[in-house]
C-alpha cells in the first residue's frame, strides 16, 4: 500500500528527546505508517551554540527505544548549507528576496522610535525594491542580510488538520531575514527548503510553530513549491495542569526507560495524549497504525496523567514474556552489583511477580530477594519471629529437608506443622515469608518455596532456627 504520504520529525538537538517531542514523532510516524508512506528524520542543528552530538545521540536512542523507525535520514541541516545558499541565490535572482543593508543599530533605532509612538516594532521595508522606488545608497563595506519579499497584502492561511482554519494578514508579517550578514541561512528558511526538497506532504509538529507557518507558506509559494498540510499539536500539560517541564520529574523518554517503563506502554500512553479512537485505552502498536488519523487529534491541551501511565505499564508487564522480563531484571540487578546468575531462574521469579508490580524497577526489587537474602528490619523480626514462630519454623525446616519439592508436598509440610504446633496458616506462613524474603507480603507461600528451591530455603531458615 505504498502512497505518496511523507512526514518528518525534525528535532533540534539541544537536549534529550522529551515526552512532547516523542509524541510529535509518534504521530508523524503513525500517520506515515497508516498510509503506507515514508517517515523522515531530520536533525535541525543549525543553532550551533546549543546543538550537541550528545543530544543527537539521545534523540536517536529515544527513537530507537520507542521503535519509531525512520525510512530516510537522519538528515542534518548543517550538511545542507550549500543547498540553502543556492536557493537564496535563486531567490535573489528571481526577485523574491533582496539585500538589506540596514545596520543592526539602525534597525534598533527604528524599533525604538516605533515603540515610542506606540506602534508594533517592524522592519519598514526601506531596502525592499519596488517599481520606481529609489533605494538608499549602499553603505561602503556593509554586509547585507537577505530578506524574503513577503506579499504586501492579502491573507495567508491554511486548514490546519488539528486546529481548523488559521489565517494571518500579510501586513502583519515582516520581510523575514532568510540569510544573515555572514551568509548563514536562518531557521524558518532551512525548514522550508527541507520540507520542499524532502517532499513532505504533512507537517506534524507542536503548536509553538503556528506563528512560523504563514511565513513558511509564503516562502514555499514564492519558490513554486507545493504547500504541505499542517497539523499543529497542542501542548502537553503536567499532572498539575501546568505546562510540562522538568519540575514534573521525568520528561526525557530515556528516563522512562530508566524508571522501568516498557516502550509499548509509553507508546500506548503517548498515543492517547491528544488522540483517541472511541473509548479504547489499551491498544497495540499495530492497532494504532491501523486506526491512526489526524481527525481525532484534539485541539485542546492534553494533560499528563502519571497514574494512567502506571496502569498501562502494569498491564504490559503482566502480558510480557517472562524471558523478556527476566532479561530486563537481570540488567537492573547487574547494575546494582547483584549477579543475576546466583539465584533461582529469573523467569520463574518474574512470573511470580509480573502481576504485582507497576514497573521493572519494582520487579527487580522483588526479584533481588530471591538472589540474595535480604535482612528483615529489626521490628519485623521482633514482630514475626517470636519464640512460637521459631519453634514452628524449626519443625517445618526438618520436614522441608526431605519433602518432595513440589507444591502439594510443600503445602502438606506446612499443614503438618500447623497441626503439630496448634497454629493457623498465617501464624506459620507469615514468619516463613519474613525469614525467607524479609517481608510479610509475598505471592502464595507454596509458589515462593518452589521457586526459591530447597537449598536456599533451608539456608535462609537456618539463620533463625
Ligand atoms: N526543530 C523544531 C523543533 O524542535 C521543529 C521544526 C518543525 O517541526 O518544523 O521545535
Amino acid at each position: 500500500m505504498a502512497s505518496s504520504i511523507r512526514t518528518r520529525f525534525a528535532p533540534s538537538p539541544t537536549g534529550f528527546l522529551h515526552i512532547g517531542g516523542a509524541r510529535t514523532a509518534l504521530f508523524s510516524w503513525a500517520f506515515a505508517r497508516r498510509h503506507g508512506g515514508r517517515f523522515i528524520l531530520r536533525i535541525e542543528d543549525t543553532d550551533v551554540a546549543r546543538s550537541t552530538p550528545e543530544a543527537v545521540q539521545a534523540i536517536l536512542d529515544g527513537m530507537r527505544w520507542l521503535e519509531l523507525e525512520w525510512d530516510e535520514g537522519p538528515f542534518y541541516q548543517m550538511q545542507r548549507m550549500d543547498r540553502y545558499k543556492a536557493v537564496i541565490r535563486e531567490m535573489l535572482a528571481a526577485g523574491t528576496a533582496y539585500h538589506c543593508y540596514m545596520a543592526p543599530e539602525e534597525l534598533e533605532a527604528l524599533r525604538e522610535a516605533q515603540r515610542a509612538r506606540g506602534e508594533k516594532p517592524r522592519y519598514d521595508g526601506r531596502w525592499r525594491p519596488e517599481p520606481g522606488k529609489v533605494l538608499p545608497d549602499q553603505p561602503a563595506g556593509g554586509q547585507p542580510v537577505v530578506r524574503f519579499r513577503n506579499p504586501a497584502d492579502g491573507v495567508v492561511g491554511w486548514d490546519d488538520e488539528v486546529k481548523g482554519r488559521i489565517e494571518f494578514a500579510n501586513a502583519e508579517l515582516d520581510d523575514l531575514i532568510i540569510a544573515r550578514a555572514d551568509g548563514t541561512p536562518t531557521y524558518n528558511f532551512c525548514v522550508v527548503v527541507d520540507d520542499w526538497d524532502m517532499g513532505i506532504t504533512h507537517v506534524v509538529r507542536g503548536d509553538d510553530h503556528v506563528n512560523n507557518t504563514p511565513r513558511q507558506i509564503n516562502i514555499l509559494r514564492a519558490l513554486g513549491a507545493e504547500v504541505p498540510r499542517y497539523a499543529h499539536l497542542s501542548m502537553i500539560l503536567g499532572d498539575d495542569g501546568q505546562k510540562l517541564s522538568k519540575r514534573h520529574g521525568a520528561v526525557s523518554v530515556m528516563q522512562y526507560a530508566e524508571d522501568g517503563y516498557l516502550p509499548e506502554a509509553v507508546i500506548n500512553y503517548l498515543a492517547r495524549l491528544g488522540w483517541s479512537h472511541g473509548d479504547d485505552e489499551i491498544f497495540s502498536r499495530d492497532q494504532l497504525v491501523a486506526w491512526f488519523d489526524l481527525d481525532h487529534i484534539t485541539p485542546s491541551a492534553a494533560q499528563f496523567n502519571t497514574e494512567k501511565l502506571n496502569w498501562l505499564n502494569a498491564h504490559y508487564i503482566k502480558q510480557a514474556e517472562p524471558a523478556r522480563l527476566a532479561g530486563e531484571v537481570a540488567n537492573r540487578l547487574a547494575r546494582r552489583g547483584v549477579d543475576p546468575e546466583t539465584g533461582p531462574p529469573l523467569e520463574a521469579v518474574v512470573t511470580l511477580y509480573r502481576e504485582r508490580v507497576q514497573n521493572l524497577n519494582q520487579l527487580a526489587d522483588e526479584s533481588e530477594g530471591y538472589l540474595r537474602p535480604l535482612h528483615p528490619a529489626p521490628e519485623l523480626i521482633a514482630q514475626h519471629l517470636t519464640e512460637t514462630a521459631k519453634s514452628a519454623l524449626a519443625s517445618l525446616k526438618a520436614r522441608l529437608a526431605t519433602v518432595a519439592w513440589e507444591k502439594p508436598a510443600l503445602n502438606q509440610a506446612i499443614k503438618d506443622t500447623m497441626a503439630e504446633q496448634g497454629l493457623k496458616m498465617p501464624q506459620v506462613a507469615i514468619p516463613l515469608r519474613v525469614a525467607l524474603l524479609g517481608t510479610p507480603q509475598t505471592p502464595s507461600i507454596d509458589a515462593v518455596l518452589e521457586v526459591l528451591g530447597r537449598e536456599r530455603v533451608l539456608e535462609r531458615l537456618a539463620r533463625y532456627v
